[in-house]
């Protein structure tokens, strides 16, 4: 499922390039552009959602998935000794900017809280 004009459904069906790093059925996870941190990865469902307020009791085992993957990809990249954050903005106040769900994997570096 896509929505047309959708920076990550584009990435997720592979109409614009992103580097990968992890891929199954319902998910994708993939550099961000503008890294924020060291390890900086976006996890995304592939089915369009736009916000967390989005979504529906049928979507828990969706949204776990995306956790569990980002796990996954924390353990891969080495930095679950020293630590990540997961971040997940919802609308305009948390500074979301792209209107289709996604973790933020954050890691490599020592983080504030609270956050700015
Ligand atoms: P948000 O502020 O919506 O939580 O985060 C959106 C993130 O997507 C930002 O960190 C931004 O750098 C990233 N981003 C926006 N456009 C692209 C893109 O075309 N490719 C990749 N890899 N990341 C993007
Ligand atoms: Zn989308």
């Amino acid at each position: 499922m896509s929505k047309a004009g959708c920076i990550f459904c584009k990435i997720a069906n592979k109409e614009i390039p992103a580097k990968i790093v992890f891929e199954n059925n319902q998910i994708l996870a993939f550099e961000d552009v503008r890294p924020q941190a060291p390890t900086h990865i976006l996890i995304i469902p592939k089915q369009h959602i736009e916000k967390i307020s989005d979504l529906t009791e049928s979507d828990t085992g969706m949204i776990g998935g995306l956790i569990v993957a980002a796990k996954d990809i924390a353990n891969k990249q080495a930095v679950e000794k020293s630590g990540y954050r997961i971040v997940l903005n919802c609308n305009k106040d948390a500074g979301q900017e792209v209107f289709h769900i996604h973790l933020h994997l954050l890691g490599g570096r020592k983080f504030t809280w609270p956050p700015g």
